[in-house]
């Protein structure tokens, strides 16, 4: 038998050996994570909420990845996520690769229940959006929800064990070699195919990896902005359209790209830390709905020489703000970012949002965010505020920084082979998707072209 290794046992490592032990009799699937399985990992959303020293690698690394304590929203579109088109030879492919992967989700607990938009209220906020310059994308979305999804994936986990698949747990990979792996545990694993899915916590790990073996990574765009605000109420309209609206907007001074994203209906501002900064984030918690919505409006942008890297130049931005901050993430009402004046508590308790995340410096984001994203931020909500009136106004909190790295991207053909034969990639860390529908996809694509190659597709 041969021996296929995946790298990684997130949503994409995961998908790619369900699609294996699904299709193949020849093949031997192994999975090596460096974190715990599904059903011992702790770190719950609760604790991550009010935790301030709470290491990233706790909520990234371990079976289910990143998404094991998300709030779980499937965006069952291909243009949301990443780019799927790029990996199917048509777009009836990819919309077939993503209700495959979605019924893999509902067969494994997900919710029967989808979020469809009406078509016609979506034709109506399709129009309203249209004359505010803005546009709005209809997506069906399914909510796994943060209490729910660790179920799931630990069904995966257990279904994956009983075809056969072999987990080695608490193992980081350390080097990648053509046809071997070097082990944290010292020891070395052929393999005959390989699978890199290591998800953002191994973004820069695989980019050295692949420069080591000569293949070829580029940059890819950096987005930045800030978390929005405001009373449920405001969002109610929008959010009984679609739960996670989405807005893609061209803004007037600079024609910017600026979105919406991640939006948390009587959901919370989240912090998260990292070694040398932080960060916001927002989640919901079905059983426990806050007063507010919170939602993520974010400028893309690509940098060309003598900075191509977007990740350092994100990284500069949030460590200013964290210097300014004290440590904590800003928040000032839009008011007071208006005005040229920072925010201080008492203002901030005048306004009528109340904030979710307390342990917050209030102060001045214009210090920190550079005036080109302020700019397109700013004119971001004005514009979207034609479409949700009240978004914009002076009582509408913003936390920064918000950012969204991509990984690098790595080379690869639409199989998501490498230059390396036998070698892929898959999911977020390789710069293929962004999100838990897209590096799922990419895993079962990565699995078809090591079927391929055997002859069992
Ligand atoms: C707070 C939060 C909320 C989110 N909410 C949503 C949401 O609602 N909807 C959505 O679509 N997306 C959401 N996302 C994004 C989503 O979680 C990711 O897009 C998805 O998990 C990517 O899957 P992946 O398999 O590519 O990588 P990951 O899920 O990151 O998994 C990669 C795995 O590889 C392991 N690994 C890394 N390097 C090595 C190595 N060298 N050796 C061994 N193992 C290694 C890691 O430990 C990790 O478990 C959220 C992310 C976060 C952080």
């Amino acid at each position: 038998m041969k021996n296929v290794v995946i790298v990684g046992g997130g949503v994409a490592g995961l998908f790619a050996a369900h699609e294996i032990v699904s299709c193949s009799r020849k093949l031997k699937v192994t999975i090596i994570e460096m974190g715990e399985s599904a059903g011992e990992r702790k770190c719950p959303l609760e604790s991550y909420k009010m935790c301030t020293r709470c290491k990233p690698c706790n909520i990234m690394s371990g079976v289910g990845g990143a998404g094991l304590f998300s709030s779980g929203l499937l965006n069952l579109h291909p243009k949301i996520g990443g780019d799927l088109i790029e990996f199917a030879s048509h777009e009836e492919y990819a919309w077939k690769l993503i209700e495959h992967v979605d019924r893999i989700f509902v067969d494994c607990g997900a919710p029967e229940k989808v979020f469809k938009p009406d078509e016609k209220k979506v034709e109506e906020l399709e129009r309203k959006a249209a004359s505010a310059g803005i546009t709005f994308i209809p997506i069906t979305q399914r909510l796994i929800g943060t209490e729910n999804a660790k179920n799931v994936i630990a069904c995966l986990e257990r279904k994956l064990k009983e075809k056969g698949v072999k987990f080695i747990l608490r193992t980081r990979v350390i080097n990648v070699e053509r046809g071997s792996l070097l082990l944290s545990s010292g020891e070395t694993l052929n393999y005959d195919y390989c699978i890199l899915a290591p998800g953002r916590s191994g973004m820069r790990w695989l980019a050295e990896q692949m420069s080591k073996l000569d293949v070829e990574t580029r940059y890819m765009p950096v987005d930045i902005g800030v978390r929005v605000e405001v009373p449920a109420t405001i969002m109610e309209p929008i959010c009984n359209v679609q739960r996670d609206p989405k807005f893609h907007i061209y803004t007037h001074t600079f024609d910017d790209f600026v979105r919406t994203f991640c939006v948390n209906h009587h959901g919370y501002v989240v912090m998260e830390v990292y070694d040398d900064h932080i960060g916001v984030n927002g989640h919901s918690i079905l059983t426990k709905p806050s007063p507010n919505t919170n939602f993520a409006i974010l400028d893309r942008i690509e940098l060309t020489e003598p900075l191509e890297d977007t990740t350092a130049y994100g990284n500069s931005i949030a460590r200013q703000i964290t210097i300014l901050g004290g440590g904590k993430p800003i928040v000032q009402k839009l008011g007071d970012l208006r005005k040229g004046r920072r925010s201080t508590w008492s203002r901030i308790k005048r306004g009528a949002v109340t904030p979710t995340l307390n342990n917050v410096t209030p102060g001045d984001i214009s210090m920190g965010l550079p005036h080109r994203i302020l700019t397109s931020i700013i004119e971001g909500i004005e514009m979207l505020d034609k479409v949700i009136p009240g978004i914009a106004s002076d009582s509408t909190l913003i936390y920064a920084p918000e950012i969204k790295y991509s990984a690098k991207r790595v080379t690869t053909n639409e199989k998501l082979e490498t230059k390396v034969e036998g070698l892929f990639v898959a999911g977020d860390g390789a710069g293929v998707s962004r999100g838990i529908v897209g590096a799922a996809v990419t895993g079962v694509v990565a699995a078809r072209g090591i079927l391929e190659k055997e002859g069992e597709r």
